[in-house]
Parts: C-alpha cells; sequence; structure tokens
C-alpha cells in the first residue's frame, strides 16, 4: 500500500519483498468490520477509514478489470438477554446508526447454527480476497520492474547521511514493511510489538448460508467457491512456530461447535502471525538515529482496513509535510 501510494505521486519505488504464501496477509480473512468486540463498539476511526480503504481497493478493481472487493453482511450471534439489551442500547445510538441499522432480530435454522438468542446484522462491513489482490499487485510491480523477490538482508544495507544503498541499489529512504518479521529488524527494536499467532480452517458445509457471515464465537465465512467457508481465528500469545498446531485446530474446533450445528468436513488449515501492537495503534515513522530508515508496520488484527488509510497518510507526510497523527507516530515511544 505505501509502494502504490509514493508510486501514485511520482515516486521511483523498489519493493523487496520474499513471496510467502503464510503472511498474514495471505491468510487473513479480509473482512473490514466497523463494530467488533462482546460490547459491539465501533472500530477505531471506521467513518473515514472504511469509506476511504473501499475507495482505493475499487480503484485497484478498475485498474486491475477483476473484483476482489465486496460488501459481506455480518451476523453477530447473540449470547444472552443481556447482549440484546446492549445491542438495542447502541442502535439508539446515533453514531452507531450507518452501521446497525436494522433493529430486526435475525434467526438462523437451528438445525444448522445454535442461536436461541438470535443474532443482528451489522452494516457496511466488506471482504478483500487478499490473496488474488495481493498476486494482481506483485504483478503490476513485476511489470514496472519495481520487485526483487529476495530475503533482506541486513549486512547489505548500507545507511548513509542523505541515501541508503542496498545491492548496488541507491535510495532516498527504505521503508521497512515486513509484518511481524520486524520483531528482528535492527533499527526498531524499541518498538513494542505483542505479536498474536492466528490460525483459520477451511472448511466445507453442504447447504449452509452463502451470503451471510455468521460471526459467533468464531466468525464462519462464505469464500468464493461454493460451500467453502472460512473459520477463524484463533488469537495466541505464546507460540513456537508460525505452523498450524493442533491446539489452533482444537480451539477452532471447540468454538466452532458453539455456534454451528450444521455437518461440516475440514479442508485446509492455516496459520500466521499477526504484527500486533501493545496499544493496538499502527507503528509508522523514522528511526531516530537513522532518518532515512522508516517503518510502515504494527497493522494488528485490521490491516485491511488501516493499510491503505495510513498508507496515504504517511506518503502525505513524506511527500507534502503534513503532519503525522501522534497516535500512530513511533516518537511515542523514544
Ligand atoms: C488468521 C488471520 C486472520 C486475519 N483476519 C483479518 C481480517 O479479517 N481483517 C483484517 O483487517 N486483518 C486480518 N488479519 C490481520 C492482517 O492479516 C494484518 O493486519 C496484515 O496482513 C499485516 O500486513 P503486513 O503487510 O504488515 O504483514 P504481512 O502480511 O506479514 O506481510 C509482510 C511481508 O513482508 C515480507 N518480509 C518480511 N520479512 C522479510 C525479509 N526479511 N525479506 C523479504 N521479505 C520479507 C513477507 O514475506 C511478507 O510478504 C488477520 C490475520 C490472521 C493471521
Amino acid at each position: 500500500m505505501l509502494s502504490w501510494f509514493l508510486m501514485k505521486e511520482n515516486q521511483k519505488v523498489l519493493v523487496i519483498d520474499k513471496y510467502n504464501p503464510s503472511s498474514a496477509s495471505n491468510v487473513a480473512s479480509g473482512i473490514t468490520n466497523p463494530i467488533t468486540g462482546r460490547k459491539f463498539v465501533k472500530t477505531w476511526l471506521a467513518d473515514e477509514m472504511l469509506p476511504f480503504a473501499e475507495s482505493i481497493y475499487r480503484e485497484f478493481e478498475k485498474l486491475f478489470q477483476q473484483d476482489f472487493f465486496n460488501s459481506v453482511s455480518i451476523i453477530k450471534i447473540l449470547d444472552s438477554i443481556k447482549a440484546q439489551n446492549d445491542w438495542s442500547t447502541r442502535c439508539s445510538s446515533p453514531e452507531y446508526l450507518a452501521y446497525l441499522k436494522n433493529e430486526t432480530i435475525i434467526r438462523f435454522d437451528r438445525d444448522k447454527v445454535k442461536n436461541d438468542f438470535g443474532g443482528f446484522e451489522i452494516n457496511g462491513a466488506s471482504r478483500l480476497e487478499t490473496d488474488k489482490f495481493l498476486s494482481l499487485y506483485r504483478n503490476l510491480l513485476k511489470e514496472k520492474e519495481a520487485l526483487l523477490e529476495d530475503e533482506f538482508d541486513f549486512e547489505r544495507l548500507e545507511v548513509e547521511e542523505k541515501f541508503v544503498s542496498y545491492k548496488g541499489k541507491q535510495a532516498q529512504k527504505i521503508f521497512f514493511c515486513e509484518g511481524a518479521n520486524a520483531v528482528h529488524n535492527p533499527y526498531f527494536k524499541f518498538l513494542p510489538f505483542q505479536l498474536a499467532k492466528g490460525e483459520c480452517l477451511i472448511v466445507r458445509i453442504p447447504d449452509f448460508y452463502p451470503n451471510q457471515v455468521i460471526n459467533g464465537e468464531v466468525f464462519i465465512m462464505p469464500m468464493q467457491e461454493k460451500d467453502l467457508y472460512y473459520i477463524g481465528a484463533t488469537h495466541e500469545w505464546q507460540f513456537d512456530d508460525d505452523q498450524p498446531s493442533e491446539k489452533g485446530r482444537n480451539e477452532l474446533l471447540g468454538n466452532l461447535s458453539t455456534v454451528l450445528k450444521a455437518p461440516f468436513e475440514i479442508v485446509e488449515h492455516k496459520a500466521a502471525i499477526r504484527p500486533t501492537v501493545k496499544d493496538r495503534r499502527p507503528f509508522i515513522g523514522f528511526n531516530p538515529e537513522s532518518p532515512n530508515v522508516g517503518i510502515f508496520n504494527g497493522m494488528g488484527t485490521k490491516g485491511i482496513s488501516l493499510a491503505p488509510y495510513f498508507a496515504n497518510h504517511f506518503a502525505n507526510h513524506l511527500l507534502k509535510g503534513k503532519d503525522l497523527m501522534k497516535e500512530v507516530d513511533i516518537k511515542r515511544f523514544l
């Protein structure tokens, strides 16, 4: 995203990236959700960020002449009378009007979904097919000769006062956007990442609900292929690797059993590490001693909506001198 906003302003960019099918972006369900959590709280900056993200993904759809960003209807399952009351209170708040328009309780077939207290619809959510979008963007970079598919080697980076050089190529600046791998970056050791591993299952559920995302203890999200659903995701703060685990699978199946009654079959099990952050705000800015070395990271659990908005914000800071928002500027840790 950052490379895109810089190229739009006629900057010459080289992206160095080793393709990783298990990156957080490739494994993500790709949802942008305006209302999250047990208390149904509005996502930070939702009113500006979600329409902006949509406009950017639509721009990409037009450019690539492909479809990979779609509105989705999320039905949040209510688990008690208290939850019903909390939701009803939210519906009457003007701030939530755009996202909780419909005060009707939705009921699912009880043979398929456990929903004793029903569910409610969240408006304004979307889904990005991340792997499709990223693969198209990689092709665009290749066409522009702006992609170096390589494992980054810190030994080969030279940081001078006015420029940086890497394997014989010179640039004014370098920006690290390595996701969870940034914990090994020597220039940003001081940033308080608090990584969270996430696992998901792809399952086949014949004759289920192909037009709604059902959100209980887990998300049951219809995928493009008929009868396939994405079940996600776990949040694990203690882990040894980025591989799918027995523990993650059991947790997902346990949570799934609290929502799903229909029979299903597991097709795939995936895992990735999210670049989550202690204060849940992105990491944007420069190394205090090497002002040519920047970072754009910390997208946490919401990269799909945060990345377009803050890549544009960072590009405006870099090229137009606009202030960086204090909440995202890494100066908050200096
Ligand atoms: C199971 C799961 C579900 C999720 N669901 C959602 C969701 O529904 N909605 C949402 O908004 N977010 C979701 N997320 C979070 C989202 O995936 C992240 O916020 C986002 O993808 C982070 O993007 P990133 O580019 O910072 O990191 P990544 O996607 O990890 O990308 C980092 C890139 O840097 C490359 N790289 C790193 N180090 C090097 C190196 N040394 N050399 C070369 N290349 C390198 C990697 O190969 C990779 O391509 C989910 C995450 C998980 C794990």
